[in-house]
């Protein structure tokens, strides 16, 4: 298998098989980010992807799921995405699901149509690294698009048919713009009305510019409290009624399910009880841990 690093695998489908359709990022800009900062975008060549899904054939002939690498690989137009697809059905008949991440700009480059067959080809659910849906901190991470390009491409994925997951990412916006990051992400997120909504909580690494904004003053971070209290709005705030989970331990709190409404009550409760009596200290410990993504 040709793989390039970083490889990303979906944590929640650790057993999925890979495949490697581009690699890198195509923003590669995001202030908080240096996962790909090393990798120049690139698209690997039909004959290297033919290679490894003869290899996946003979390995796991049988698989009907598969992730596509690396960041965003539904940044591939339609032309180049569709034979990807064929190619994947061809060697691997027995698939009903292919999973992509991808960015909100990269619906841009698609009609709904062309998303409906690339669903029938099997792609049928993308993960958006969102971020946020508040355009002052959309445009103070350098995330490369606004909260009306969130809105009116997620309708389009809708409208196809494909299913798709929205991440928050907590404490991006920094102290002062906290409470606008979770009222109109919340806002925004509940519009498009995702398949399932995750959250993380922000961590400051090394090499990213968000951290030598904090250095220097410039961008005030939340504490482990107000990462609760930011995190407790937006969920107090959401009102599609999705699958929700955390990619980050909240102090052994398990927020992570489906039906959100029906749960709402009890992941406010449960956060507030973290806000109030948590081991925030110990919390921050395992944040300050954390080496990457
Ligand atoms: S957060 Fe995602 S879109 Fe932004 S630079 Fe990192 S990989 Fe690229």
């Amino acid at each position: 298998m040709h793989f390039t690093e970083p490889v990303y695998r979906n944590p929640y489908w650790p057993t999925w098989p890979l495949l490697e359709v581009t690699r890198g990022c195509t923003h590669n800009k995001c202030k908080f980010c240096t996962m790909y900062k090393g990798v120049k975008f690139g698209v690997p060549s039909m004959e290297t992807i033919e290679e490894d899904l003869a290899e996946l054939a003979a390995t796991v002939p049988h698989a009907r799921t598969i992730q596509l690498l690396s960041a965003n690989p539904f940044a591939l137009p339609y032309d180049k995405m569709a034979p990807i697809l064929e190619k994947i059905n061809e060697y691997l008949p027995e698939i009903e699901h292919v999973y992509a991440a991808g960015r909100v700009t990269d619906v841009r480059n698609k009609t709904v149509e062309q998303l409906q067959a690339l669903r029938e080809l099997g792609l049928n659910e993308i993960s958006l690294g969102v971020e946020s849906g508040d355009d002052w901190t959309l445009g103070r991470i350098d995330k490369g698009y606004r909260s009306e390009d969130i809105v009116e491409q997620c309708a389009k994925l809708s409208e196809a048919g494909i299913d798709f997951w929205m991440t928050f990412l907590n404490g991006v916006a920094g102290r002062e713009h906290s409470r606008d990051h979770a009222v109109h992400s919340a806002e925004v997120f509940s519009k498009c009305n995702p398949m399932l909504v995750g959250t993380g909580g922000l961590t400051l690494f090394p090499g990213t510019p968000l951290l030598d904004e904090a250095r220097a003053g410039e961008f005030d971070p939340l504490d482990e409290r107000g990462l609760l209290e930011e995190l407790k709005t937006f969920v107090e705030h959401l009102t599609c009624d999705c699958e929700f989970i955390t990619h980050h331990t909240i102090g052994g709190v398990n927020l992570t399910g489906q039906n959100f409404l029906a749960r709402k009550g009890q992941i406010v409760a449960a956060l507030q009880n973290e806000i109030e009596y948590g081991d925030l200290d110990r919390m921050a410990r395992v944040r300050a841990m954390k080496a990457t993504l």
